[in-house]
């Protein structure tokens, strides 16, 4: 039996319906278990500009740093995605909070729940057994490098950069991942072009030297991103720069079934956060109809990386499977088999996986 301080932070759109969710998935773990977990709440993105001004408010910072884990769900505003000029984002809370907590490895395990074989559009037989899990660079790359304008504003640029020990920390984690699992890494760069990338898969070969029993291989961004929806099964363990990161895991995310499924854990030094890898989603904001699945299995992942707490957390992902197997359905994952009743919203998903729990 367990006490822990557990943050939820929402953020904006659909982040606010499927956190509420998670919650009380963690709420029912907490009963079953005899855990006792304290709840407080942060604010981060659109909401929080609107009540203070800034994308990241300290003192929401400060809840983070003091809590045992974070449950967060995403930000983003329709007014800004149209907005180019507009000087305080939503996403400069995000960037902002992966620096200040040194969350520099994100984890998205891509793992396909049978039941949603035919909710992918790529076919059953390639999919049947994929078990991916990414290890995408947080707090580097072209995403933090200096970036500006020049010639009057007729040009632009980004600065990627990376460190020798940057490439290091995440890349042991990764290796160290690939020991518990099946023994293969896959390390993405493109070092016939950029000397980021080199120095890359220079710190990634030195690191085998290490670890001898794990059966390492590079290979270029482009190819990855063909081979995931070709071969996706030939992959284990992928770790990967911040920029390709969240572009192969969004793509890796059709393995899964939809974007609704898929959830994160950014980990680092401190406070880890927990994250369903889809942003605020406007097109369906308010309709109740959001997948609340990769937040409940974010909250799975919390228990399990933060709290050691495993049985807790494949109680969870039981759960989940179990409602699948049942039939139950959010509508992305719905196919032409699935029977109208069988399509819940996103508080009756969440009831019919507490039901099991
Ligand atoms: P998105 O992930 O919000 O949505 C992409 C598509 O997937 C949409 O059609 C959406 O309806 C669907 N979708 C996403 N999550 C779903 C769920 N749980 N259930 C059912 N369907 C789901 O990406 P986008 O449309 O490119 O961006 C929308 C906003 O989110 C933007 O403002 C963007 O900046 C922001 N964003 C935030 C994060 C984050 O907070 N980590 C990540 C990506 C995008």
């Amino acid at each position: 039996m367990a006490t822990k301080n557990i943050l939820i932070v929402p953020g904006d759109g659909i982040g606010q319906e499927v956190t509420a969710v998670g919650k009380k998935v963690l709420d029912a773990i907490a009963a079953k278990f005899g855990h006792t977990f304290h709840y407080d709440e942060a604010l981060i993105g659109h909401v929080a500009i609107e009540a203070t001004g800034e994308a990241l408010p300290a003192e929401s910072l400060e809840k983070m740093r003091k809590s045992d884990a974070v449950l967060f769900g995403a930000v983003g505003h329709p007014k800004y995605d149209n907005d180019p000029s507009a000087k305080v984002r939503p996403e400069q809370g995000l960037l902002k909070m992966r620096k200040e907590l040194g969350l520099y490895a994100n984890l998205r395990p891509i793992k396909l729940f049978d039941e949603l074989l035919s909710a992918s559009s790529i076919k059953p037989e390639i999919l049947r057994g994929a078990d991916i899990l990414f290890f995408r660079e947080l707090t580097g790359d072209i995403y933090f490098g200096e970036k500006g304008r020049k010639n009057d504003g007729d040009t632009a640029f980004d600065v990627a950069e990376y460190s020798r020990f940057e490439v290091e920390r995440i890349g042991r984690k990764a290796f160290e991942a690939a020991r518990t699992r099946k023994k293969k890494l896959c390390s993405v760069d493109k070092a016939n072009v950029l000397e980021t990338s080199r120095l890359w898969r220079e710190v990634i070969q030195k690191l085998a030297l290490e670890y001898p029993d794990v059966e390492v291989e590079h290979q270029f961004v482009d190819s990855t991103a063909m081979m995931l929806i070709k071969n996706p099964c030939r992959f284990d363990v992928v770790v990967t720069a911040n920029l390709f990161g969240d572009i192969l895991t969004d793509e890796a995310s059709q393995i899964a079934g939809s974007m609704g499924m898929l959830a994160s854990a950014s980990i680092g030094d401190g406070t880890g956060v927990y994250e369903p890898i889809h942003g605020s989603a406007h097109d369906i904001t308010g309709k109740g109809i959001a997948n609340p699945l990769a937040s409940i299995l974010s909250a799975a992942l919390l228990l399990d990386i933060s709290f050691g707490m495993k049985e807790e957390s494949e109680l969870i992902i039981s759960a989940v499977d179990q409602v699948l197997k049942q039939g139950f359905r959010t509508v992305d994952i719905a196919d032409a088999s699935t029977k109208p009743e069988q399509i819940l919203g996103t508080d009756a998903m969440g009831a019919a996986v507490l039901k099991f729990i």
